[in-house]
């Protein structure tokens, strides 16, 4: 039986950024979902980029610290009730730098981790705001770090699991690669 990570990309950047940067490594069957801005290159040759939420017509009412265009916490919340529909209990493993980490980091439950970018602007708006974050937190400064801290809980939820995974199948599927892990 494998240990199978399902991972995800949340990212205020846009399509044709994100896509590019997949292919070229070789990365993008790795990803089930990718959340972010709409965009295309037009006929000019023009990057055109379009908000993910339409904040003229409907504010979203976040009073985190977000860019207008995009609440990764919204986004977060379809994927728990996506989640939720599911008959096994799933972890989500986040990992995130920027100001608009902070309201998904909000969202996440006790059971869940959230992997800040350490002396980077999430993980000072969680230091400052320790009382409305439950989720735990395991910060990181490099990708050494990053790596070993993500192994780790995947090697604990194995372990907790009982789950009789491949170890190096696992390893090689989620060496270094970002937002969410399910267990
Ligand atoms: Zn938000």
């Amino acid at each position: 039986m494998f240990f199978i990570c399902d991972l995800k990309i949340v990212s205020d950047a846009n399509v044709v950024f994100i896509d590019a940067i997949l292919k070229h490594h070789g990365l993008r069957e790795c990803f089930s979902e990718i959340h972010t801005n709409p965009s295309f290159i037009d006929e000019e040759g023009r990057l055109r980029i379009f908000p993910l939420h339409d904040f003229s017509k409907h504010p979203h009412g976040c009073h985190h610290p977000y860019p207008p265009n995009m609440c990764k916490g919204i986004v977060i919340e379809r994927i728990q009730a996506s989640l939720s529909a599911m008959e096994e209990k799933k972890t989500i493993i986040y990992m995130g730098d920027g100001l608009g980490d902070f309201c998904p980091s909000s969202k996440l439950g006790d059971t869940d981790y959230m992997l800040p970018r350490k002396d980077f602007p999430v993980w000072d708006l969680i230091c400052q705001n320790r009382s409305l974050i439950k989720v735990e937190v395991c910060e990181w400064s490099n990708g050494d770090e990053f790596e070993h801290v993500l192994l780790h809980l995947i090697t604990k939820m194995i372990e907790k699991n009982n789950t009789n995974g491949d170890t190096s199948q696992l390893y090689s599927n989620c060496k270094l690669q970002s937002i969410s892990g399910a267990a």
